[in-house]
């Protein structure tokens, strides 16, 4: 655990969030600044900065990550009119909290990149 990780503190239950779904490798729950009707963080459990440090030893970790995100989308009735995924990188990708994270965002027709 990263001790001024807001999210190493929410996945141990040392801040408040709104939990929807906590297993042995990921944690998700509710983005406290919605951008879409369903705005839902997940997180591996375990602390990385970023994509730039996942590697072939995380596989089972982001499998996870990815379907306990198809799941909520089912849980959210998002999957049938779609939704986006989504992982900002570092200062240009907009990365504001520097533990790996997706934004599952659907509920409404979400507007192109760029
Ligand atoms: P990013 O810009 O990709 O790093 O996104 C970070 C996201 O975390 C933003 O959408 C924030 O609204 C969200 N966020 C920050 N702190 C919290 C928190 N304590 N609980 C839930 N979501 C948070």
């Amino acid at each position: 655990m990263n001790e001024s990780c807001i999210f190493c503190k929410i996945v141990a239950g040392l801040a408040d969030a709104e939990i929807l779904y906590h297993d042995d490798l990921v944690t998700a729950f509710r983005d406290i600044a919605p951008q879409a009707p369903t705005h839902i963080l997940i997180v591996p459990n375990e602390h990385l900065d970023s994509v730039n440090h996942v590697n072939a030893g995380h596989a089972e970790m982001l499998a996870r990550m990815f379907t306990v995100s198809r799941l909520l989308a089912e849980q959210e009735e998002i999957h049938h009119t779609g939704y986006r995924l989504i992982t900002n990188t570092g200062p240009d990708g907009g990365q504001m909290v520097f533990h790996l994270h997706l934004h599952l965002l659907g509920g409404r027709r979400l507007r192109g990149l760029g």
